[in-house]
């Protein structure tokens, strides 16, 4: 018999472990560790989103719904993204749910990618991008974005990469793992782009209701989707999921929304990989949306209070960290300690038992960073970024 190993396909023997994988093995069964590594809030999702998911038992919804999802949800998102985003959409036939938005940028770009196709997307990024890409048998490009930079995503850098072969273009404002926030004028002239080329546009929104600054022209807590620029509706792939904002992230409820062509192609795959997502956490998100509005300010208020946390304790410390946008991460600059990150990872984890994860585990970009993920408890926090803090004293002795 041919060795099991000889049987996996290329493409998914090609794909690299996660190097988010890798770092938290050498966390588990260690209690002494704080972690400051996995991108998940810390709160239990309110508790009326829970009930309107037990309520959903006891009446016995427990059956699929459409492929497309429960029509009063997509009535309530269409509802929810004119408000938010400033985008109609229409319920009935241009709105997907999707298991997370994992599945939904699956779904689009198994849905457009063609063998050999390329996609365009900025580095550091959400690690799942580059594997998406290459399962759908497409051809990663990623565009990277700099520390000194504030990690703008340039319209300059994306022209400089479209070639005759370019498909999509697939963006995250704002960013995991930099929390950066794209400027308006620069994510005007990516969208002038993208028209000019033809280009599809991805754009993952997931982190758009944790928004902490002025920063970009953009209005505190006002966030602007790429889909909302002229021109852009009928060429853009909006998704949102309930993951982070309503920390729903064991519910895997996330949404797509495309013009009615794209939306199709998506709900083709869905249909006969997912089905549906499941209905208990569709009952619970329509109540996310019609009354977590006030959850979804108090949690942000507790992050914004965090993120300032963060950046006075690095300011302190002398360790250089670009002040996010939005998102609920950090990624502070620790080149000149002369290791790599996945050294000072390391390092911190062993002699301070606080678990950060190596910048470059989000594309090579990364290098010369760490992500600290700031959504754990205040007083956590705290005593994390103590012991941070005597690590790089003793590293500057
Ligand atoms: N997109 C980004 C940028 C993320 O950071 C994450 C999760 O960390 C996801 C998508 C996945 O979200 P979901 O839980 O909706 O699948």
């Amino acid at each position: 018999m041919k060795p099991l190993e000889e049987r996996i396909a290329t493409q998914v023997n090609n794909l690299p472990r996660s190097g988010i994988r890798d770092f938290f093995e050498l966390v588990l069964g260690r209690d002494d560790v704080i972690s400051l590594g996995v991108g998940e809030p810390d709160f239990s999702a309110p508790w009326h989103i829970r009930e309107a998911a037990i309520y959903s038992l006891e009446k016995g919804h427990t059956s699929y719904t459409s492929n497309l999802g429960l029509l009063s949800l997509r009535e309530e998102i269409a509802e929810y993204v004119d408000q938010k985003f400033e985008v109609s959409y229409d319920s009935k036939t241009e709105i997907l749910i999707t298991v997370g938005v994992s599945e939904a940028l699956d779904l689009a770009c198994r849905a457009l990618l063609n063998p050999g196709d390329e996609v365009i997307y900025h580095e550091p990024c959400y690690v799942s991008y580059s594997p998406s890409i290459a399962m759908s048998f497409g051809v990663a490009v990623p565009v990277e974005t700099k520390v000194e930079d504030e990690f703008v995503l340039k319209a300059e850098d994306v022209a400089a990469k479209i070639t005759d072969r370019t498909r999509l273009l697939l963006l995250n404002f704002p960013t995991n793992p930099t929390g950066a926030v794209e400027p308006l004028d620069e994510l005007k002239k990516i969208a002038q782009l993208a028209v000019d080329h033809d280009l599809i546009v991805i754009s993952d929104e997931i982190y758009s209701e944790l928004l902490y600054g002025e920063d970009s022209g953009m209005k505190i807590g006002h966030h602007t989707s790429i889909a909302s620029l002229p021109g852009m509706k009928e060429r853009t792939i909006l998704l949102h999921g309930f993951s982070k904002a309503f920390a729903m992230t064991g519910f895997r409820l996330g949404y797509s929304c495309a013009p009615q062509v794209l939306t199709e192609a998506m709900m083709k795959i869905h249909q006969y990989s997912m089905l549906c997502a499941p209905i208990m956490s569709q009952n619970a998100a329509l109540e996310a949306l019609k009354n977590g509005a006030s959850e979804v300010e108090k949690m942000r208020k507790a992050y914004a209070r965090r993120r300032n946390l963060m950046l006075k304790r690095f300011k302190e410390m002398g360790v250089p960290c670009f002040a996010p946008g939005g998102a609920f991460y950090v990624f502070p600059d620790i080149r000149k300690f002369g290791l790599s990150s996945k050294e000072f990872a390391l390092r911190l984890l062993e002699e301070e038992s606080v678990a950060v994860v190596p910048g470059d585990a989000f594309g090579a970009a990364g290098q010369g960073c760490v992500r600290a993920c700031y959504a754990t408890g205040y007083d956590q926090l705290e005593i994390a970024l103590d012991r941070i803090e005597a690590f790089v004293r003793r590293l500057q002795s």
